[in-house]
């Protein structure tokens, strides 16, 4: 027996009801063996995204309230006493706190405060410190994250159009400070944005990952992914072993996914799952195949819907690792934008360049840059006949809009000035499926007895 006493334990248990399921999950890994009462517990949920003008799909997106509830509970039938949830979510404006409190508010968040005296807070508004990650490599955590005795991690069972998964150890990358996130999306290709992530396994306080898979996304990490109702939930006190597992179930080898293969060299781990314990459900019985990339033409030079609706003139690159935040916010709203705009008359050779690497193509009549990283990268670059430049970081909407109006697509300025409207479009998709339930993002004010 004492192969399996240094076995990682992971648990695979399907989600039935509230507080059971995620109870067997952390039951079956000895998820919260080794807690001590008085430890400081710091819970990060995924809430990669918010808008507080309309209601969006959260469904696969951002982690259950379902799920937290349940292990506040747990925690506090452990004897939990100091818990802390704490979220740093991107906004499009850097300065804006309303939104983060407009999301803890909508999850219930205060009612767990009030019923459980757990506090939360938002990771933009508390102090960061610099962390040495090795490799020359220092990025800044959020000091409640890094002090805590035990973290709870909570992210979304699925897939990410960047990294082919985002799990446990992606998730992580909320508790950093936003030039921290530039710096992740590196332009470095050795130390690139998988290798980057693989770091924050050297700041992780010993830990129990839950991967809420209630709802599963094809195509995340946002609101624009496929999601479906998939009542996994799996559990471990070992965050590389979770991934690991969650990657499989997914669908992916692990080996496919660059961030667990640089986490798994880090810690002299196997990828293929021999050094892991499985309780519960079979991955083979819960596994499905999660798309992670959204499609394009084989060049990289279109998405393939564009390309199918004819349009021509325009080679709009596809995104690469080094685009982050503000401009992975942008480029969703901007395509639509661009398929809104065509009207069948061929645009006259633009290129639209993102990121922090591309190169323009020589020979294309008019080149946007998209975003402050483009526009240094290439302001001097002999290839580009005609510059139009959106040089913000955070690219502005309306010189966005002025630019493609410059190039000759004239993209609808609501559309990018109401880019908070956007994400209530994507709703309609789940309108009449009782599977999409909102009440999973709600907590029940009259569950417990306050
Ligand atoms: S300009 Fe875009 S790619 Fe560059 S740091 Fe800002 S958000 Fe990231």
């Amino acid at each position: 027996m004492e192969t399996d006493e240094v076995k990682k334990r992971v648990s695979i248990v399907r989600y039935e009801r509230p507080l059971d399921s995620v109870k067997k999950a952390v039951d079956l890994c000895r998820g919260l063996d080794h807690l001590p009462r008085s430890a400081r517990v710091f819970i990060k949920p995924n809430i990669v995204f918010w808008t507080k003008s309309v209601p969006f799909p959260k469904w696969g997106v951002i982690t259950t309230s379902r799920v937290v509830e349940d292990v506040v509970i747990l925690l506090k039938e452990h004897g939990i006493e100091n818990i802390t949830i704490g979220e740093g979510m991107v906004t499009f404006d850097p300065k804006d706190t309303e939104t983060p409190h407009h999301a803890f508010e909508s999850l219930g968040y205060p009612v767990l405060k009030k019923r459980y005296g757990v506090e939360y807070v938002n990771v933009h508004e508390r102090p960061f410190e610099k962390q040495d990650l090795g490799d020359g490599i220092s990025l800044h955590f959020n000091t409640d994250f890094l002090h805590s005795d035990f973290l709870v991690d909570l992210p979304v069972l699925k897939t990410h159009a960047q990294t082919v998964v985002s799990l446990g150890i992606k998730n992580i990358k909320g508790t950093i400070d936003i030039n921290s996130r530039k710096k992740c999306h590196s332009p470095d290709p050795v130390k690139d944005l998988n290798f980057m992530i693989s770091r924050y396994l050297k700041v992780i306080p010993p830990c129990l990952t839950i991967l809420d898979g209630i709802y599963t996304t094809e195509r995340g990490p946002g609101f624009d992914g496929k999601v479906r109702r998939s009542n996994v939930l799996v559990a471990s006190p070992d965050m590389l072993s979770a991934d690991l597992v969650g990657a499989r179930i997914l669908g992916y080898d692990t080996g496919d996914v660059p961030y667990l293969v640089h986490a798994a060299r880090l810690q002299g781990r196997p990828l293929d799952l021999s050094d892991v314990e499985i309780a519960g459900e079979r991955i083979a019985d819960v596994a499905s195949r999660h798309q992670y990339e959204f499609p394009y033409t084989e060049d990289g030079s279109l998405p393939l819907p564009m390309k199918r609706m004819g349009i021509e003139g325009l080679s709009y690159w596809k995104y690469d690792l080094t685009m982050c935040t503000y401009c992975s916010l942008v480029n969703g709203p901007v395509l639509v934008g661009i398929a809104q705009a065509w009207g069948g008359k061929a645009w006259d050779d633009v290129e639209v360049l993102t990121g922090k690497i591309m190169k323009p193509t020589p020979g294309k009549k008019k080149t946007i840059l998209l975003g402050k990283c483009m526009y240094q990268a290439n302001k001097d670059n002999p290839d580009i006949q005609e510059m139009i430049a959106v040089k913000g970081c955070p690219p502005s909407p309306k010189k966005i809009v002025e630019a493609f109006q410059k190039a000759g697509i004239s993209l609808s300025s609501t559309l990018l000035e109401q880019i908070d409207m956007l994400p209530g479009f994507f709703m309609r998709k789940y309108e009449g499926k009782p599977e999409f339930d909102e009440s999973f993002f709600k907590i029940q004010k009259g569950d417990v007895v306050d």
